[in-house]
């Protein structure tokens, strides 16, 4: 049996056709897609554009020993889908910048393309251009992403009041467990698989995004990419408030508690300070009530938890055990 080739022995005029022939055919809004120097594209009327760009790198943000090649391909476009969400906007294209190691299998970077192909399917966002480089050392995956959104449907991280209500999606936790879990793990639990998968594959939250966008149902919003403390401090310090914190009420998922609580960890602690939920937090105004139900009802069944309120104290702050005390800040990168 011949080795299998490499993306050094392909080459990468022969890369990018691989990408090419995958990619659907350019709606009429991209006067000129792959295959140019550049991609051209034609802005929508009255909308704005977002930009957006967020890189994955071997060996800081996957390990290539317990992530597969199509997870790697599926986070590098969520992390991007998230930053485009929480601005209301609805994603629209991507840019793709590969730096690949020579001897990356090209069923690897195949399977890589599988995983960005599919997620950029399900959101409608086309591909319309990258570049292929080769790598000295880890395997990395650079994105940029737009979305388009109305003048006054943008969400911004500053528009909290006091009064208003604070809001986060889904359950959290999930995904550090996960990684943990990918991590340590000699025999893989099946108990800790839908923490693994929301590690390996985050849902982005695009359709609350632009509900929450389009029906003007947030006064603030942020994603949660280093966790639910750092959103809320982001989030407070954006809008020059401070947000008092109901830690019972947080969404903690139940198999992520498990985890943290096996290990003797504070669970809720280990939840809200992990990164990578890519679950929205966001605000909601008195004003906004009723036009944000509309967004629950149109939501279906991701769940949306109410977690505190916007206050005038200068910071983020919660009572555990009977102590009020500051929220701790989140995932750090440069320390
Ligand atoms: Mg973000």
């Amino acid at each position: 049996m011949s080795t299998p080739s490499s993306v050094s022995d392909v080459g990468e005029h022969a890369l990018i056709a691989l990408i090419r022939d995958r990619v659907p055919p350019a709606p009429s809004w991209v006067a000129v897609g792959l295959g140019d120097d550049a991609a051209v594209v034609e802005p929508e009327r009255n909308l704005l554009e977002v930009f957006t760009t967020d890189a994955l790198v071997e060996g800081i943000h996957f390990d290539r020993a317990f992530t597969p090649p199509w997870a790697i391909g599926h986070r590098a476009l969520a992390v991007n889908l998230s930053d485009v969400a929480a601005m209301g906007a609805t994603p629209r294209l991507a840019l793709l910048s590969l730096v690949l190691p020579p001897a990356l299998p090209v069923t690897e970077f195949t399977a890589l393309l599988d995983g960005l192909l599919a997620l950029a399917a399900c959101h409608r966002v086309r591909l319309v251009g990258g570049n292929i480089t080769r790598s000295p050392g880890p395997l990395m995956v650079d994105i940029t992403a737009t979305g388009s959104v109305h003048r006054r449907r943008v969400l911004r991280r500053s528009g909290a009041r006091p009064g208003d209500e604070v809001w986060v999606s889904g359950q959290l936790g999930a995904a550090a467990a996960g990684l943990a879990s990918l991590q340590t793990a000699v025999v893989r639990d099946p108990a800790y698989a839908g923490c693994e998968a929301a590690f390996l594959a985050p849902e982005p939250r695009v359709r609350l995004g632009t509900l929450l966008g389009r029906n003007r149902a947030a006064s603030a919003c942020v994603d949660l990419s280093d966790g639910l403390a750092d959103g809320l401090h982001q989030l407070a310090a954006a809008s020059a408030v401070g947000i008092e914190v109901d830690s019972a009420a947080i969404p903690i998922a139940p198999a992520a508690e498990a985890w943290f609580t096996a290990l003797g960890q504070d669970a809720v602690l280990a939840a809200v300070t992990g990164g990578d939920d890519y679950e929205l937090l966001f605000t909601v105004s008195p004003r906004a009530r009723r036009r944000f139900l509309t967004v629950r009802h149109q939501l279906g069944d991701l769940p949306l938890t109410r977690i505190g309120t916007v206050g005038t104290m200068p910071d983020v702050v919660w009572t555990r055990e009977g102590r009020r005390e500051r929220v701790p800040s989140g995932y750090v990168h440069f320390r």
